[in-house]
């Protein structure tokens, strides 16, 4: 293979700030001791306390189909369904079910449950985006590709690749609901190369990718990929390292999405429409790049200011940790001084063997990532900002990498 080269960790400079580490003794115990915690944890610890992403892996592993989910503005939280005890408890977690706390990414001391499962061992203070093997910066070779993608199209190219290839026989992945100009993303499976070209690019409000997990498997599809947000690709390792792994079985393969935040529905209307006039039937293109970046039909380009954005910031992103998807096979972003490059953060062995073959057969171009520092260095000083957002109230080995007040 020829991965051009390897982004090496290095010592951050500001490594003395970086105190805080992960206690393996603790998690050690943690992996040994019996699991007890159903519902009524998962709701008091992460639900009630705002940690809860809305990435709905409990929704999908409640082997009782017990809890329910809206898809819609206002929603995208875990609730559950049977009322005998209340929306506080569970009577299937009365008698010993513990699927839903083993599949939340937020519960517990999940981030090093996953990095130890992905990698063998906890990440180090410095890993601030995570644990990887390489960094680049690729693009589709093939044009048309390329230009639906919304940065590169590697993401695109990855998954109509794995298909031909046999890795996989869908992906999890999000549409545009109805004709693509309601701008609401719902979640959706994609089994051929129309389907997976017909959902790139990027929607910034959220897309649940996971949901669609059922669909698939009704389907007939058993080696899928998901393509989620930072929050959602850390789902398959936490319920494999937990155990409760059976229903992620069919996911294969794990494809990030970098990410600080995403947008309630509400943004269209409140913002885009009262303010700008710009109505979202007419809008082609979006993007983040410093500013929200928004393309007309007409040929017209808009930027809005982000600081303006912030208050339709979607409640589950408040805290999230996680900006560079970092338990993914490969996380995808579009940071960066060149445009229509896709940063790559090539994570596993999978992720590493897939860049490498498609890269040995002309599928993609890569550069290498120390031939834009900038973007690594931003990658790094987004990971550390999204991390700090961590409440120290919280888990306290998610702070990995943050300086301690003394
Ligand atoms: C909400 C959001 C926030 C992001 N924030 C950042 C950021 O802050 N910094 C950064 O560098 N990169 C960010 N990204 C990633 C970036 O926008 C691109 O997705 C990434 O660079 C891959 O580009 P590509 O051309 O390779 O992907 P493409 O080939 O265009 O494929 C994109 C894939 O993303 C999926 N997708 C699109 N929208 C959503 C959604 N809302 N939820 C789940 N899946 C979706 C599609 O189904 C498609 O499979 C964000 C992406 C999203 C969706
Ligand atoms: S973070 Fe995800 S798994 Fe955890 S409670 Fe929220 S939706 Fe469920
Ligand atoms: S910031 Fe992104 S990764 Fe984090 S919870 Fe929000 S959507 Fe998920």
């Amino acid at each position: 293979m020829r991965v051009p080269t390897r982004e090496p960790l290095g010592p951050d400079p500001r490594s003395k700030l970086h105190t805080m580490t992960v206690d393996t003794e603790r998690l050690n115990e943690v992996q040994s001791a019996r699991w007890r915690n159903q519902w009524a944890e998962l709701k008091a610890q992460v639900i009630d306390t705002d940690l809860c992403t809305g990435c709905a892996g409990c929704v999908i592993s409640c082997p009782h189909d017990v809890i329910g989910y809206h898809h819609d503005q206002g929603g995208y939280r875990p609730f559950h369904l049977e009322d005998e005890l209340g929306p506080d408890d569970c009577t299937h977690g009365q008698k010993g079910c513990t699927t839903c706390t083993r599949a939340c990414p937020r519960f517990g001391i999940w981030e090093a449950q996953a990095d130890d499962h992905l990698f063998g061992r906890v990440r180090e203070p410095d890993e601030i985006a995570g644990v990887y093997q390489d960094i680049l910066l690729t693009r589709a070779s093939d044009d048309h590709v390329h230009e639906l993608g919304q940065d590169g199209g590697l993401v695109s190219a990855i998954l109509i690749w794995a298909l031909e290839h046999d890795y996989i026989d869908a992906a999890l992945v999000s549409y545009l609901e109805g004709d693509t100009s309601s701008w609401k993303a719902i979640p959706g499976v994609a089994a051929n190369r129309d389907e997976i070209l017909a959902s790139a690019g990027s929607r910034y409000t959220y897309s649940a990718n996971t949901l669609a997990l059922d669909e698939a498997i009704e389907a007939g599809h058993s080696k899928l990929a998901l393509v989620g947000m930072s929050c959602q690709s850390s789902v398959p390792p936490v319920m494999w390292a937990r155990k409760a792994g059976k229903i992620a079985k069919p996911i294969v393969f794990n494809l990030g999405l970098l990410c600080s935040k995403t947008f309630d529905d509400a943004i269209f209307e409140e913002l885009f429409w009262t303010k700008y006039g710009l109505a979202k039937e007419h809008m082609v293109k979006m993007n983040i790049k410093g500013v929200f970046q928004i393309w007309m039909d007409d040929g017209a380009y808009h930027e809005i200011n982000l600081k303006e954005c912030h208050a339709w910031t979607r409640d589950g992103c408040n805290h999230c940790p996680d900006f560079a998807a970092e338990h993914a096979d490969i996380s995808c972003g579009g940071i960066g001084e060149n445009a229509n490059w896709t940063l790559t953060i090539v994570r596993t062995d999978l992720g590493r063997e897939i860049i490498g073959r498609m890269i040995d057969q002309g599928v993609i171009e890569a550069r290498p990532g120390d031939s834009d520092p900038g973007a690594i260095a931003l990658m790094r000083k987004l990971s550390e900002k999204s991390r700090s957002r961590w409440p120290t109230s919280a888990e306290v080995s998610v702070r990995v990498g943050l300086g301690q007040k003394p």
